[in-house]
């Protein structure tokens, strides 16, 4: 369904910066202290455009640090005279939204959770009507473009054409890398169904700790995204929510001195985002590889019960010779070299011993089973212990 917005393209939330837009500052502001400081750090870089920090803090779990709430309003007020810098909050419903405001917050931005709930977007676009304020909606924390567009929408419905979003990455079951796996694919998406609308990467989230967000950020920048938040603290260690993934005023510096601002043709980006979008199916598949292989390993381990209880060795070098032969055959239909897949099969395989030998083993202690070592050689073709040796 076609996307429908109507904002304000040329100018970055009524700021007159150069793209790309930095926004940084703490995940939450904590004390009067720790906001000014922060703020005042990062406004001597001169690098950063505005100072943001999060006042109402949804957590997942309700023992975490919920935020200061309100009295944190006048801190961040502190902070923007003390460093001339404007302000953006986080707000989930109507109640911040209307104190924010009276507070003299300068942007506002929905977050992941809310985005995700569109009677909670829909409240706080109701609490929006009758102002001007820029509002920068975060992508949902499901990774589902409709819904983000959908609650982009809302908020322009209301009246607000300042309208900028954020890609914060998407929540995944399984463990990856990433704290939010950024699905780069998506904000393209959203980039080409709603031409010209400010996309600001936040690789902080996406990212969860400090060492890949100078390279997600680089990707961002090479995607062409129109800005970058990145939470910085001045002390992050003690940093009461996000410790992990924020950076101090100074490392920020350095990591914004090293990224690389091209300017770039159409023809560029769609080359870029084409090899984003390859590597992102050689991650897939290389997961899934993995994958694979723990199952392998799992039977592997059935097959050493199975060997243990019938008091049969582990290797068996017929099977093992069978296997080579039979792998390379069909590696080499496939166009793979038989050097790589004996390569390949010969780390498989001593990965599987391994996995059978630490089952066998258990609560094996008088029966003498052989070392890793000892195994690997009988692979390497000598025999450690005669014919028999079973796989
Ligand atoms: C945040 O910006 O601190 C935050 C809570 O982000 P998100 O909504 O992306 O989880
Ligand atoms: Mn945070």
């Amino acid at each position: 369904m076609e996307a429908h917005l109507h904002f304000i393209k040329d100018r970055l939330f009524g700021l007159h910066v150069d793209r790309p837009l930095i926004i940084s500052g703490p995940c939450s502001a904590e004390s009067e202290e720790q906001v000014v400081a922060t703020a005042r750090a990062l406004a001597a870089l001169n690098r950063v455009h505005v100072l943001r920090a999060g006042i109402w803090k949804p957590r997942t779990r309700p023992s975490a640090f919920e935020g200061m709430g309100r009295p944190a309003l006048a801190w961040l007020r502190v902070a923007q005279e003390a460093s001339g810098l404007p302000t953006a909050v986080e707000v989930a419903n109507s109640r911040h939204v209307e104190q924010a405001l009276a507070a003299g917050i300068s942007i506002l931005w929905i977050g992941a959770r809310t985005t995700a709930n569109p009677f909670a977007v829909q409240e706080i676009a109701d609490a929006l009507k009758g102002t001007d304020v820029p509002v920068l909606v975060k992508n949902p924390v499901n990774p589902d473009l409709e819904l983000w567009i959908g609650a982009l929408e809302r908020v322009n419905k209301a009246g607000i054409t300042q309208l900028g979003a954020i890609h914060r990455g998407f929540s995944t079951f399984e463990r990856t890398r990433y704290r939010n796996k950024p699905n780069w694919e998506i904000p393209i998406e959203l980039k080409r169904r709603v031409p010209g609308l400010p996309i600001i990467c936040d690789p902080s989230h996406i990212c969860g700790s400090t060492e890949l967000i100078q390279a997600v950020s680089q990707t961002a920048l090479d995607l062409n995204f129109d800005g970058l938040m990145i939470e910085a603290h001045i002390r992050p260690a003690e940093a009461l929510s996000d410790a992990k993934q924020q950076l101090t005023p100074h490392q920020l510096d350095t990591l914004l001195g090293q990224l690389v601002f091209r300017h770039e043709s159409i023809d560029d980006v769609l080359t870029r985002t084409k090899l984003v979008e390859l590597r992102e199916k050689i991650d897939k598949i290389d997961r899934d590889l993995l994958e694979i292989l723990a199952d392998r390993m799992s039977v592997a381990e059935d097959i050493g019960y199975y060997k243990k209880d019938n008091k049969i060795t582990i290797l068996q070098s017929d099977r093992w010779d069978e296997i080579v032969h039979n792998r390379m055959k069909v590696g080499l239909e496939k166009n793979l070299t038989a050097e790589f897949v004996h390569k390949l099969f010969e780390i498989i395989h001593k990965e599987s011993i391994h996995h059978q030998s630490r089952v066998m083993n258990v609560a094996a202690s008088v029966e003498e089973t052989p070392t890793l070592d000892e195994l690997t050689q009988e692979h390497q073709g000598e025999s450690v212990r005669g014919k028999d040796q079973q796989q």
